[in-house]
C-alpha cells in the first residue's frame, strides 16, 4: 500500500479520482481523453462489479431483446490505453478532504488533486410497511435485472408500483417473460410527467391490449407477507396477490458519501453552473447532483454536464444550463415523444390532431403565438422538429393550421 502511494506521488501531472462509473462518468472520461487533459493518472471507483455499461439497455435485457454482452460501453483495453485505472466492485467509503485522499470499502487508498462525484441515484423508497420483505425489488442495475429475470422464471404474478417510464419498462419486460403484471400508478394517467391525459390513456389501452393490467389512481398502503411479499394492499383496501413487487416510484440521488464528506446537499449534491460542489477541488454531475432546484433523471443532461465539466477541468470557461428536456421513449415498440409543456393552462391554446383508427396523436401547446410544448403518441418522427420550433420561439400564428401535421406540411 505504501509503495503504491509513493508511486502515485511520483506520477507526473495531476491525479483525478471519479467516484462512480455509470454512463455519465464514462462520458466524462471520453470527453476528457478527447482533450489534452492535465491528469497523469485517472482512477475510477465503481460500487458495481463491472465497468460502465449502457443502463438504458437493461429494459431490453429484461425483456429478452438484448444480451448482457451488448450493454458493455468500452472494452478493457480502452481504459488501459488511456492510463485510466478502473476499480470495480470497490466503492469509495470515505474521503479525507484535508489529505485529498479516498479510502474504499476494501481499504485501498488513493490520493487526488481533483475528485468527481458521479454516484447516480437509487430507487426511491415508498415508506410503507412491508417494503423490506424479500420479493420486493428495484430495477436499477445489472444485478437487479438478473434477479428479476430469475424470479420471472420461477413465479407467475408481478405488481409494479409506478407508472413512469421505468415502471412501464419493468412491466413490459416481465410481461414479455411470461408474467401476469399489474401496474399501480398514483396519478390519473400513465407517464403523467411526460404525457397529457389523452396520450396517457392511449398508452394504457395499448399496454392493456398486450395483457398488462393498468390501475391508475391507485396508491399502495402496505405490502403484505410474513416470509416474503405476498400481496399489495391499496389505500382503498383492495388486496392484490402477487409473487413479486417491483418498486419504480422515482429515484433518489445518492448523496450519503457526499454528505459525510461535508459537501452541501439538498435532494442532490449542490453544484454551481461549472459543476463545482461547495468543497474546493470536488465536483459532481449526473443523477447525483442538483443545480438550483433541479435534479436530473435522464442521461442527456448528464452527457451535457460531462462535456462542460471536462472542458472546465481542462481550463475552458464553460457553464451548464438546464434545457427544455425532450423525452423520446419507446415502451415495447410504442413510440412516445414529449417536449416542453404538457398540460394547458388559462394562457395556453391547444391544437390537437388525432387519428382514432391508428391511435396516432399530436397535441401542441401554444402560448402567445409561440409553441411551448408537444406531446406525440404513435408517430414521433417529427419530435425533434417540434423541439426545434419550441427552442426557436418564433411566432407561429401564420402556420398554426398546418403545424400539427409536422415538418412535411409546414408552410414556413
Ligand atoms: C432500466 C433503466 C432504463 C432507463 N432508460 C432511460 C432512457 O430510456 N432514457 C434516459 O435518458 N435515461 C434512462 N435511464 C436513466 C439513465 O440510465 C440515467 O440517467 C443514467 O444512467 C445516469 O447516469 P449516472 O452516471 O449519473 O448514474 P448511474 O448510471 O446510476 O451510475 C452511478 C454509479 O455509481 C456507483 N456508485 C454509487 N456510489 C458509489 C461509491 N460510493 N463508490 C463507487 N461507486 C459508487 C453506482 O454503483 C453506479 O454504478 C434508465 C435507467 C434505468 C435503470
Amino acid at each position: 500500500m505504501l509503495r503504491l502511494f509513493l508511486w502515485e506521488r511520483r506520477v507526473s501531472g495531476r491525479r483525478l479520482v471519479i467516484v462512480g462509473h455509470g454512463m455519465v462518468a464514462q462520458r466524462l472520461l471520453e470527453e476528457l481523453t478527447a482533450r489534452k487533459h492535465p491528469y497523469g493518472l485517472i482512477r475510477v471507483f465503481n460500487g458495481e462489479p463491472v465497468p460502465a455499461y449502457n443502463r438504458i439497455l437493461l429494459s431490453s435485457v429484461l425483456a429478452g431483446e438484448a444480451s448482457e454482452d451488448s450493454v458493455q460501453l468500452k472494452p478493457d483495453t480502452w481504459f488501459a490505453e488511456r492510463n485510466i485505472v478502473c476499480h470495480q466492485g470497490d466503492a469509495v467509503a470515505t474521503i479525507d478532504t484535508a489529505q485529498r485522499q479516498v479510502t474504499t470499502t476494501s481499504g485501498f487508498q488513493a490520493a487526488y488533486d481533483d475528485l468527481v462525484f458521479a454516484t447516480g441515484s437509487r430507487p426511491a423508497a415508498l415508506g410503507i410497511e412491508g417494503e423490506q420483505l424479500p420479493g420486493v425489488m428495484g430495477f436499477r442495475d445489472l444485478q437487479d435485472t438478473r434477479a428479476l429475470i430469475d424470479v420471472s422464471q420461477r413465479c407467475r404474478r408481478a405488481v409494479v408500483i409506478g407508472g413512469g417510464f421505468l415502471g412501464l419498462e419493468a412491466a413490459e419486460g416481465l410481461r414479455a417473460r411470461g408474467m401476469a403484471v399489474t401496474v399501480l400508478h398514483r396519478s390519473d394517467h400513465l407517464l403523467n410527467r411526460q404525457l397529457d391525459p389523452v396520450a396517457g390513456a392511449l398508452l394504457a389501452s395499448a399496454l392493456t391490449a398486450r395483457g398488462v393490467t393498468i390501475r391508475t389512481g391507485a396508491s399502495p398502503q402496505s405490502i403484505a407477507g410474513s416470509q416474503r411479499a405476498r400481496a399489495v394492499q391499496l389505500t382503498d383496501d383492495t388486496l392484490i396477490s402477487t409473487d413479486l413487487v417491483v418498486v419504480a416510484a422515482g429515484i433518489t440521488p445518492r448523496t450519503e458519501l457526499a454528505r459525510a464528506t461535508g459537501l452541501a446537499c439538498d435532494r442532490g449534491i449542490l453544484v454551481d453552473e461549472g459543476l463545482a460542489s461547495s468543497v474546493p477541488g470536488i465536483y459532481a454531475l449526473g443523477e447525483c447532483c442538483q443545480l438550483g432546484e433541479e435534479t436530473f433523471g435522464l442521461v442527456e443532461p448528464g452527457y451535457r454536464q460531462a462535456a462542460v465539466l471536462a472542458g472546465r477541468l481542462c481550463g475552458e470557461d464553460r457553464r451548464f444550463a438546464p434545457d427544455t428536456v425532450a423525452t423520446r421513449l419507446k415502451i415495447s415498440g410504442i413510440p412516445i415523444y414529449s417536449c416542453g409543456a404538457t398540460s394547458p393552462d388559462e394562457n395556453t391554446d391547444s391544437v390537437v390532431w388525432q387519428d382514432r383508427e391508428t391511435d396516432r396523436y399530436c397535441h401542441l401547446l401554444i402560448r402567445n403565438n409561440r409553441l411551448t410544448g408537444a406531446v406525440l403518441f404513435g408517430e414521433t418522427q417529427d419530435g425533434p422538429w417540434y423541439e426545434e420550433q419550441i427552442r426557436r420561439g418564433d411566432d407561429i400564428s401564420q402556420r398554426r393550421h398546418t403545424l400539427a401535421f409536422g415538418a412535411a406540411y409546414d408552410t414556413h
